[in-house]
C-alpha cells in the first residue's frame, strides 16, 4: 500500500516536473526595479530590458563616476546603477523625448527600440554605449544633440529619420565600426566632427537639403572612399573624384581620405582649403594646389604620412597651424611669394629638408618649421631674418628682386571712377602703400534723368552733356569697360 502510494506521488512528480520545465526555460520576464523619474515611470525587467513609459518629456541628466577605481563613467539617471546590465531599451509611445545622458555608459546596450513620439535626441543621451550594433531613429525626431552617439564603438549602422534636421557636433564621432549611414531627406546641418573617426565609412550621400558641413565633420574617417552629393543641392557638390566643395567649388570642404588614388589637383576656382580637409589620408603622395588657394585652414593636410610633392599656387597667402604637421614624406617644399603668414606647426616634421619661402614680408611662427631643415629665401627677407634668429642653416636666393606689386583692393582718395582722381591700396607683397592715378571716364546716365547712373552726381546742363554723351556714347561705354578690366588685370596680374 505504501509502495504504491509513493509510486503514485513519484509519478505526479515526474509529471509536474516534465510538465513545468519548459516554463522554467522560458520564464516570463519580472521587474527587478522600477521608478519615477519626472514625468515618466521605469522599470527594469530580470531580462535586463528598461521600458521608459509615459507622457512628455525625459530628465536631464549627466554622465557620472560609477566606478572611480576602474574610470567607469554611466547616467545619473535613476536606472544609471544598471549600465553594465542593461541589455535593451524600449522608449514607449507618449515619451517626446530622451533626456541628455539618460543612457550613457551603458556597455551591455545591444538594442533600443525608440518610439515615433520621441522629437529630441539629448546630449550624450547614448554616449560610450560600445555593445550598440544599430540604431533607427523614427521620422518624429528633429535633433540629434552633441555627443549623443560619441564612442559606441560597435556600432555598424545608422538609419537617421526623415524629420531629422540637425546633427550637432560630435553626435557620431569615434563610432569606429559604423559603415553603414543613411540620411534623413530633411537634414538640414550636419555639426563640426559629426562623423569624425568614423574610420569604417566607405560612402556617405549627402541629401538635398543639407545646408551647412561644419569643419571636420568627416575627418579622420578613413575608409571614405567617396562623398555623394545630388545636383539638386544649392550648397554643396562633389567632383568626380567624390571630394566635397561648396556649390560654388571656391571652398574644398572635405576629400574622400579613404580612396586610393594617389594624386590629386586642387582646381583654380578654390581660394579656400578647409580645416582637415585632407588630413590623414595615406594614399596620396601629390597634390597640386591650384592658382585661386589664398587660404590653407589648421590640419588641411596633416597627418598626410605619404605625401612627398605639393606644388603651391602662386596666390597661397596664409598656411594655418598643424597645415602640413606629421607629412612624414614631405622633404622639400616651395611657398610663393604671396606667403604672408606660416603658422604654428604648419611644418615641423623632420623629413622636411628643404623649405624655400619667396615672400619679403611674411610672418612666420618661431616653431612652424621643423629645426632640421634649411630656409631658402631672400637676402633681407623675412626668412632671413627667422633663420638667424633660430639657427636654421639659410641659403640665399640672391638679393631681393623688385616688387611687382599685388593690391587686392583700391580705395580713392579723390574722386571717383567718373571724374577722374587718385586711388591707394597696400600691396600684399611687400606692404608697401601704393597710389595709382585713374583717367576721368565721364558720367554715364543710360535713363536720362539727369543723375549719374555711377555716382549718382546731378548732371546740370543737359545741353552740354547730351550731345557729348549721345556723339560719343558707344565709345563712353567702351572706354569705361576698358578701364574697369585695367583694373581688374591689376588686381590678378600676380
Ligand atoms: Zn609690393
Ligand atoms: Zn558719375
Amino acid at each position: 500500500m505504501m509502495v504504491k502510494k509513493k509510486i503514485v506521488v513519484l509519478l505526479i512528480a515526474a509529471v509536474l516536473f516534465i510538465s513545468t520545465a519548459p516554463l522554467a526555460f522560458a520564464e516570463t520576464p519580472y521587474v527587478i526595479d522600477s521608478g519615477i523619474s519626472g514625468n515618466l515611470s521605469w522599470s527594469l525587467d530580470s531580462a535586463y530590458t528598461l521600458e521608459i513609459s509615459g507622457k512628455g518629456k525625459m530628465g536631464m541628466y549627466s554622465n557620472t563616476y560609477y566606478n572611480s577605481a576602474n574610470s567607469i563613467f554611466a547616467s545619473s539617471a535613476p536606472w544609471g546603477k544598471y549600465y553594465s546590465e542593461i541589455e535593451s531599451i524600449v522608449i514607449s509611445k507618449g515619451v517626446t523625448s530622451i533626456g541628455s545622458y539618460a543612457f550613457s555608459g551603458c556597455s551591455s546596450l545591444k538594442s533600443v527600440d525608440i518610439s515615433d513620439s520621441v522629437t529630441t535626441i539629448g546630449e550624450g543621451a547614448f554616449y560610450l554605449c560600445k555593445s550598440l550594433t544599430n540604431i533607427t531613429i523614427p521620422d518624429s525626431v528633429n535633433s540629434i544633440y552633441t555627443i549623443a552617439f560619441m564612442s559606441c564603438y560597435d556600432l555598424s549602422s545608422v538609419k537617421i529619420g526623415n524629420g531629422v534636421k540637425c546633427i550637432e557636433s560630435q553626435a557620431f564621432s569615434n563610432c569606429t565600426s559604423l559603415s553603414t549611414v543613411k540620411l534623413g531627406n530633411s537634414l538640414n546641418s550636419i555639426g563640426g566632427y559629426a562623423f569624425e573617426d568614423c574610420r569604417s565609412i566607405k560612402n556617405i550621400s549627402i541629401p538635398n537639403s543639407v545646408m551647412s558641413i561644419d569643419i571636420g565633420a568627416f575627418q579622420g574617417c578613413t575608409s571614405l572612399e567617396s562623398i555623394l552629393v545630388n545636383e539638386g543641392n544649392l550648397y554643396y557638390l562633389t567632383d568626380d573624384s567624390g571630394c566635397l566643395y561648396n556649390k560654388d567649388k571656391t571652398l574644398l570642404v572635405q576629400y574622400p581620405i579613404g580612396n586610393d588614388r594617389t594624386k590629386y589637383t586642387i582646381p583654380d576656382s578654390v581660394n579656400e582649403i578647409d580645416f582637415y580637409a585632407f588630413s590623414e589620408c595615406s594614399s596620396l603622395t601629390q597634390v597640386d594646389i591650384g592658382n585661386g588657394v589664398t587660404i590653407i585652414s589648421p590640419d588641411a593636410f596633416s597627418r598626410c604620412d605619404s605625401l612627398s610633392s605639393v606644388t603651391f599656387g602662386e596666390k597661397v597667402q596664409f598656411i594655418g597651424e598643424n597645415a602640413f604637421y606629421g607629412c612624414s614624406s614631405l622633404a622639400a617644399v616651395d611657398l610663393p611669394a604671396a606667403v604672408k603668414e606660416i603658422e604654428s606647426l604648419s611644418f615641423p616634421d623632420i623629413a622636411l629638408k628643404d623649405i624655400t619661402i619667396r615672400s619679403r614680408k611674411c610672418s612666420i611662427a618661431e616653431d612652424a618649421i621643423s629645426l632640421n631643415a634649411t630656409i631658402h629665401g631672400y637676402t633681407g627677407s623675412s626668412a632671413e631674418a627667422l633663420a638667424k634668429a633660430y639657427g636654421y642653416s639659410f641659403v640665399s636666393l640672391g638679393s631681393l628682386p623688385e616688387c611687382k606689386h599685388n593690391v587686392e583692393a583700391w580705395e580713392w582718395t579723390d574722386g571717383n571712377m567718373c571724374i577722374g582722381g587718385t586711388t591707394v591700396g597696400i600691396c600684399i607683397l611687400c606692404d608697401e602703400t601704393i597710389f595709382e592715378k585713374r583717367v576721368a571716364l565721364g558720367h554715364m546716365d543710360a535713363n536720362g534723368d539727369g543723375q549719374c547712373d555711377r555716382c549718382n552726381a546731378h548732371i546740370k546742363d543737359e545741353t552740354q552733356s547730351k550731345p557729348q554723351q549721345s556723339a560719343n556714347s558707344g565709345s563712353h561705354w567702351y572706354d569705361w569697360l576698358v578701364e574697369f578690366f585695367r583694373m581688374l588685370f591689376n588686381l590678378f596680374r600676380h
